[in-house]
């Protein structure tokens, strides 16, 4: 599934792949599609299965 989140860098909305063989909670760092910047990237997924990701930089 994807989920769009907005770049804490430049602003611009992307759609993140959320990949839910990697567990109900995920932290990774992912570079933005538009401006190649880092940002670290958090799903959680509630109890009824909706992922959910979230954004955030890096410094
Ligand atoms: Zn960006």
């Amino acid at each position: 599934m994807d989920d769009t989140v907005t770049c804490p860098y430049c602003g611009e909305e992307i759609d993140l792949a959320i990949d839910q063989g990697g567990g109900q909670a995920q932290e990774y760092v992912e570079d933005c599609e538009v401006c190649c910047r880092p940002m670290r990237v958090s799903v959680s997924a509630s109890d009824e299965g909706e992922y959910a990701a979230s954004v955030s930089r890096l410094d």
